[in-house]
């Protein structure tokens, strides 16, 4: 284990980000430079216990091996701490920067202390493993004579296509569109994941063998039926990237747009001519407001603070979270508590505030000569329903509101994958309009054909998409060796 009393003698400090001020002014990584002393303390601070939570179901979806590399960190053994890590994860470097760390939720110490810095560890050992060059191309050494195609290069496909190239089979990857990564390079922002880090880890996988083809749109200028008789299976990792729409009057205005048609088109700009093209939906000098949170609507705070726009604003429909875990949201659960995440603090910085009103719903909005004004908003309230115990939700009458816009952004989610691809093979889909197949099997219903990712299981977090891949390709290499 770490040390044995390090966690009564330290206490947890996660590795601060870049000061706001400085990094509003570009769209660099947020994050600051490693400083391994200090995290090796941290490492000090696992317990090693009897049943680590922390790599449980619960914890790590790809059951990081974590006490493992948190000893090795703090003996000082950076190399072995790369080996156990890259056991379980493909690609740390993507997890250990985007990671929500549901590991930290489940951390046993975290039921009496604060967690250990699982996340931080993590990115600092394979940033490391990189700098030192202990990261190579793993080539198979014998070939099976199998080719897969996988539809989609997000985590879940690349972890995929790493598995079954690793495994022997001709692996090739079909993405529609011109750069490699998924939501991994088009939807998460360049500041909280820099695009250098996932073309380093594409080459080396073009290096073991992989064939990527982009601009590759499987279903239009790729013909599926004529994929599936070249191939010997196929894997549909094609994402959950239908946005959900808010069909309210004044949808139709000018400036009302999805939050991934913003966020998508700022980092392709930003790579293409570092926003010279003006190739972007430029939220300079406007009032924005993001309609919903998580992950998307933080994004789209940080990216109109980096424009300069006049104000951004944040509507949720939910409540304000607690501060603390609430009773029925116990330990090892992961905890739906408060956060304040990087747009927040530079809203915050900003504008003296946070950009966050919860319990507020969008009514419609208004415009003049075609351009969006104003959002209309009513408040709402939550309530228990004693018959069913379900939450409902009431408008309060007179809470009526007007807000100032001049963009609005849409970031209400997904809704399931795509069918354009799917349905010229007839593949089946659940209730919820995902790729019907069951989890760790990963079959659809046409014999050669699998789903993983946000296709299958819904919106989620790239640490599933990997955790799916593969799994994935396991159950692909199993079908083809049979
Ligand atoms: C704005 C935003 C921010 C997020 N932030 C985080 C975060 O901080 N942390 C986190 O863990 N998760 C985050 N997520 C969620 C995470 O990105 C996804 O859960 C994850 O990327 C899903 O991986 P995937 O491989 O299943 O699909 P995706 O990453 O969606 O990749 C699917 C790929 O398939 C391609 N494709 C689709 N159809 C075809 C076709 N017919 N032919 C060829 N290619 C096709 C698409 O172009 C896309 O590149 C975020 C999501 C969004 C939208
Ligand atoms: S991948 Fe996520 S859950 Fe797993 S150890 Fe890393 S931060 Fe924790």
């Amino acid at each position: 284990m770490g040390k044995i009393t390090g966690f009564k003698e330290f206490e947890r400090k996660t590795a601060p980000y870049r000061d706001v001020t400085t990094r509003l002014k570009d769209f660099g990584e947020i994050y600051t430079e490693h400083d391994n002393e200090h995290l090796i303390t941290q490492g000090a601070r696992c317990m090693d216990c009897g049943i680590p939570f922390c790599q449980s179901n619960d914890g790590c979806p790809v059951d990081n091996l974590i006490p493992e590399w948190n000893d090795l960190v703090y003996n000082n053994r950076w190399e072995d701490a790369n080996e156990r890590l890259h056991h379980t994860n493909n690609f740390p470097e993507f997890t250990g920067r985007v990671c929500p760390a549901p590991c930290e939720g489940s951390c046993v110490l975290g039921v009496t202390n604060p967690a250990v810095t699982i996340k931080n560890i993590e990115c600092a050992i394979v940033d490391r493993a990189f700098d030192e060059g202990w990261i190579k191309a793993q080539t198979p050494e014998n070939r099976s004579g199998k080719k897969v195609a996988v539809v989609g290069s997000g985590p879940a496909g690349m972890a995929a296509a790493q598995e079954l190239n690793r495994a022997g089979h001709s692996v090739t990857v079909y993405e529609r569109a011109d750069r490699i990564g998924g939501l991994l390079m088009y939807g998460i922002p360049n500041m909280k994941l820099e695009k250098s880090v996932i073309d380093r880890r594409v080459q080396l996988m073009k290096d073991e063998g992989i064939e990527f083809i982009t601009n590759a749109d499987v279903g239009n200028n790729v013909d599926i039926k004529e994929l599936k008789q070249n191939t010997d299976a196929i894997l549909f990792a094609t994402g959950a990237t239908t946005p959900r729409d808010l069909p309210v009057d004044g949808r139709d205005l000018n400036g009302v747009h999805f939050a991934m048609d913003f966020l998508t088109a700022n980092t392709k700009s930003l790579l293409d001519s570092n926003l010279e093209d003006g190739n972007y939906i430029n939220a300079k000098d406007k009032h924005v407001v993001v309609i919903g949170g998580g992950d998307t609507g933080t994004d789209c705070i940080g990216t109109s603070l980096r424009h300069g726009c006049k104000s951004v604003v944040n509507f949720e429909l939910m409540p304000t979270p607690p501060e603390a875990r609430a009773e029925n949201n116990p330990w090892p659960a992961w905890p739906h508590i408060y956060r304040v995440d990087y747009g927040h603090e530079e809203a915050q910085k900003v504008q003296g505030e946070d950009p966050r009103t919860y319990c507020v719903l969008s009514k419609g909005f208004s415009g003049t000569d075609g351009n969006i004004t104003s959002v209309k908003t009513i408040e709402v309230e939550w309530q228990s329903d004693e018959e069913t115990g379900q939450w409902k939700m009431h408008e309060v009458a007179g809470s009526e509101k007007e807000w100032p816009a001049d963009l609005v952004l849409l970031a209400m989610g997904f809704t399931g994958p795509e069918h354009y691809v799917s349905d010229a093979l007839e593949v089946e889909y659940d209730e919820r309009s995902n790729y019907k197949a069951e989890y760790g099997k990963y079959a659809t219903n046409i014999e050669g054909i699998y789903a993983a990712g946000d296709c299958r299981r819904g919106q989620s977090l790239v640490v599933w998409g990997i955790n799916e891949g593969r799994q994935a390709a396991c159950e692909i290499d199993i079908y083809l060796n049979a």
